[in-house]
C-alpha cells in the first residue's frame, strides 16, 4: 500500500515519523531522568526517617523469624500521618516499602507491588535490615503521590507538545512536499507528452538544484529526440526521392520497349543499365551509412602504403580523365611511410574524391592528387581547378543527400552520399577530411591520417 502512496504522502509520513521518534526519545529520557532524580531525592531525604525504624523492624524479625505481621508495626511506626488509602505514610508523605532478604516486596503502602522483586537501582537505594551480621530485609521509601503527580503531569505535557509538534510537522511537511513534488510532477507530465510523440514539448526550468538539472537534461534529451526524428523523416523522404529517379527512367524505358515505341537494341537498353547501376550504388551507399551509424562498419587493420594506393586508384581513373579531356597528375613528396588501416576503404575514399573532381570539373581543367607526410601525420589530397563550391554550400557538402547543384549533380550520377560516407570512413581511421574551395578557382579535398591511427571498432 505504501508503495502506491504519492511522493507527497511519503514525505509527510517521513516527517511525521521523525518528529514522533524525536518526541518519543525526549519523553523517555525526561521521564527516566525525572523519575530517577525524584527517587534519589526521596531516598536521601527519607534516609534518617527510615533509619530510625530499622531497629524496631530488626527486632520484629529477630523475634518472629519472618516478616509476617509486620504491616501493623510499619503502620504504627509511620502513623504520624496516614496516606489516603490508610497506608503507612509519615507527615511529609513518606511511604515505606519493605522487602525480604531476596528483595521480594512484603509490604508497600498500596499493596500493588507485594510479591514483586526489587530492581537493582531500588536495592541500591534501600537500607538493609540486619539481625546480627545477616541481612534479613530491605527498607526504602516509595515515590510519594505528589512526586508521582508531577512526573505524570510532565509526561502529559510532553505528550501534548509532541502532538502539537506532530501537527506542525505535518503542515510543514505538506507545504514542503508540495514544493518539492511540483517540478517532479511537471517532469512526469513532460515525459508522458514527449513519449506520446509531442517532441517539441519543453519544460521551463527555473531552479538550479538537482531537479532543475534533471529538467535541463530532459529538455536536451527531447531536443535530441526531435532532431533524430526530423533527420529520420528527412532521410526517408530523401531515399524515396532518390529511388524515384532511376525507377522512373527504368519504367519509362521498359514501357517504351514493351509498347514498341523503342526497338530492343543495345542503345535503348543502356539507360536501363545505367539506372540499375545507380540503384545498386545507392543501396550500397545506404548500407555503408547505416553500418557507420550503428557503429558496425567493419574495418580491416593492415599496413597500407599510401603512395601505392594513390598510384592504384589514379591509374584506374586515368582513362575516364582523358575521355573527359582532363589532365590528371600525381605528386608524391617522397616515399610515404605505411599507415594502419583498411586499404579497400581508403581506396573508396580516394576514388570518391577523384570521381567528384572528374565529375564536376569541365574539360581542359587539371586535377592533381598529392601524397604528403609531415610530423603529425600523412595523407592525400585531390585538387581541381573546376567551378568550386559556393560559401553557402560549403558547410553542407558532407551532409547526406546534399548536392550543391542539384540538377548537375544528379545528372552526373551522384547520389549525394559520397562525401558523407568518405568523411565517416576517414574518421573511423582516426583521421579527418577537410575541404577548401573557392568559386571559379577550384576545390581541394584533403585527407589527414594519424601516423599511428587509433582504429575505432567500426
Ligand atoms: P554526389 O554523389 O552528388 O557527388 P557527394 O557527397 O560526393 O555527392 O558530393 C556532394 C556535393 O558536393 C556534390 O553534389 C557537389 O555539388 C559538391 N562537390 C563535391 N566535390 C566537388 C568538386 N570537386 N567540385 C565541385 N563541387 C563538388
Amino acid at each position: 500500500m505504501f508503495k502506491r502512496a504519492t511522493l507527497a504522502v511519503k514525505l509527510m509520513l517521513a516527517f511525521l515519523a521523525v518528529v514522533a521518534l524525536a518526541m518519543g526519545a525526549i519523553a523517555a529520557l525526561v521521564d527516566r531522568s525525572a523519575a530517577q532524580h525524584f527517587e534519589d531525592y526521596v531516598s536521601v531525604s527519607a534516609r534518617p526517617r527510615l533509619a530510625a525504624s530499622l531497629p524496631a523492624l530488626a527486632d520484629h524479625y529477630a523475634r518472629t523469624g519472618s516478616w509476617a505481621g509486620v504491616d501493623a508495626l510499619l503502620e504504627a511506626e509511620f502513623a504520624r500521618g496516614k496516606g489516603h488509602g490508610g497506608q503507612a505514610e509519615d507527615g511529609r508523605g513518606l511511604q515505606p516499602v519493605l522487602a525480604d532478604a531476596e528483595g521480594r516486596v512484603v509490604y508497600d503502602g498500596s499493596g500493588r507491588d507485594v510479591g514483586n522483586v526489587l530492581g537493582s537501582a531500588d536495592l541500591r537505594r534501600a537500607q538493609p535490615i540486619r539481625v546480627g551480621a545477616e541481612v534479613v530485609g530491605y527498607l526504602l521509601a516509595a515515590r510519594g503521590a505528589r512526586e508521582q503527580g508531577f512526573i505524570d503531569s510532565l509526561g502529559r505535557s510532553i505528550l501534548g507538545w509532541g502532538l502539537i509538534a506532530g501537527v506542525v510537522a505535518l503542515l510543514l511537511g505538506a507545504l514542503l512536499a508540495r514544493r518539492m513534488v511540483k517540478p517532479i510532477r511537471q517532469l512526469r507530465d513532460a515525459a508522458r507528452r514527449v513519449g506520446s510523440g509531442e517532441l517539441d514539448y519543453r519544460l521551463s526550468v527555473s531552479s538550479g538544484d538537482e531537479i532543475g538539472e534533471l529538467g535541463a537534461q530532459f529538455n536536451q534529451m527531447a531536443a535530441a529526440l526531435q532532431e533524430d526524428e526530423q533527420l529520420r523523416q528527412r532521410m526517408m523522404a530523401d531515399i524515396a526521392h532518390e529511388l524515384r529517379t532511376p525507377l522512373a527512367v527504368m519504367r519509362g524505358q521498359v514501357e517504351a520497349l514493351l509498347d514498341g515505341v523503342f526497338e530492343l537494341t543495345r542503345e535503348n537498353i543502356l539507360p536501363l543499365h545505367d539506372a540499375v547501376l545507380l540503384l545498386g550504388r545507392l543501396v550500397d551507399d545506404l548500407r555503408d551509412l547505416a553500418l557507420a551509424d550503428a557503429g558496425r562498419l567493419p574495418l580491416e587493420a593492415d599496413e597500407v602504403r599510401i603512395d601505392a594506393l594513390i598510384s592504384r586508384v589514379t591509374s584506374a581513373y586515368e582513362h575516364a580523365a582523358s575521355d573527359k579531356g582532363l589532365s590528371l597528375h600525381v605528386e608524391l613528396a617522397e616515399p610515404l611511410p605505411p599507415v594502419l588501416g583498411d586499404a579497400q576503404r581508403l581506396e573508396q575514399v580516394l576514388g570518391n574524391l577523384l570521381s567528384n573532381a572528374l565529375r564536376y570539373t569541365p574539360a581542359g581543367a587539371r586535377v592533381v592528387v598529392r601524397g604528403w607526410c609531415d610530423e603529425d601525420g600523412l595523407g592525400f589530397s585531390v585538387e581541381d581547378n573546376g567551378p568550386g563550391i559556393s560559401p553557402e554550400d560549403l558547410p553542407h557538402i558532407f551532409e547526406r543527400f546534399y548536392r550543391a547543384d542539384q540538377a548537375r549533380a544528379r545528372a552526373a550520377g551522384g547520389s549525394g552520399l559520397g562525401l558523407s560516407i568518405a568523411k565517416r570512413l576517414v574518421e573511423a581511421h582516426g583521421g579527418e577530411l577537410t575541404v577548401r574551395s573557392e568559386l571559379e578557382v577550384g576545390s581541394t579535398f584533403a585527407v589527414r591520417l594519424p601516423k599511428a591511427p587509433q582504429n575505432r571498432p567500426y
